[in-house]
């Protein structure tokens, strides 16, 4: 399998091969085409799979769809994941990609002051990558004049199974009911147990599963 048949632009192909990545992993192969295809997913995979560009290359694709950002708006794309080290992580990630395409990605996370962040996010973005304690502080922030989720139709919740154990799962469902209901919702997680059967139920539409 080949970039070519994950449906990458030329832009994004030319990233990828600055950053030797020579052919998509396995998990890339089989979710991107699907993610693509406008369908909900739920990855299974673990780090070091590749499934942060994954989900970030279709997402920027869809961003590109859309018309840009005016000055009031928030992002449309957001990545929810559990820890300040995967935020930043995913960030760098995503930052690789953004630069080139002309598109802004922000970092939203707790432990540290808000205020830098706050004003990264005024100067707007397109996309949120966060933790979701932080970002709920995020909407309320300035009476909810920082930022809002009112234009954002591609919800990602990166490593699902770590964010419920950690009992984030009030504040991931908050953010996702701050988007659109007729988003598109990618779910990736190292394990599927049980428990998270009812919040896939109640957040993903007819989703496929792709496994490695
Ligand atoms: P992840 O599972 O998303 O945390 O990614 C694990 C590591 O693999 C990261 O350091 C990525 O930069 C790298 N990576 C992602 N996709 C590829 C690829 N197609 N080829 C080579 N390395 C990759």
């Amino acid at each position: 399998k080949t970039w070519a048949h994950c449906g990458v632009s030329k832009k994004v192909l030319e990233v990828l091969k600055k950053h030797n990545y020579e052919k998509p992993t396995p998990i890339q192969a089989q979710a991107i085409p699907v993610i693509m295809s406008g369908r909900d997913v739920i990855g299974i995979a673990k780090t070091g799979s590749g499934k942060t560009v994954a989900f970030l290359l279709p997402m920027l694709r869809h961003i590109l769809d859309q018309h840009p950002l005016e000055a009031e708006d928030g992002p449309i794309g957001i990545v929810m994941t559990p820890t300040r080290e995967l935020a930043m992580q995913i960030t760098k990630e995503c930052k690789k990609f953004t630069k080139s395409l002309g598109l802004r990605a922000v970092c939203v996370y707790g432990g540290t002051g808000i205020s830098e962040q706050i004003a990264e996010l005024k100067r707007g973005a397109e996309v949120i990558v966060c933790t979701p304690g932080r970002m709920i502080d995020m909407l309320a922030a300035n009476s909810g004049r920082v930022t809002n989720l009112r234009r954002c139709t591609y919800v990602v919740l990166d490593e699902a199974d770590r964010m419920f154990d950690m009992g984030f799962e009030p504040q991931v469902m908050r953010i996702i009911d701050s988007t659109r209901p007729d988003r598109q919702t990618v779910m990736f997680s190292a394990t599927f147990p049980r428990q998270m059967e009812a919040l896939a139920r109640r957040v993903l539409t007819k989703p496929v599963e792709v496994q490695v």
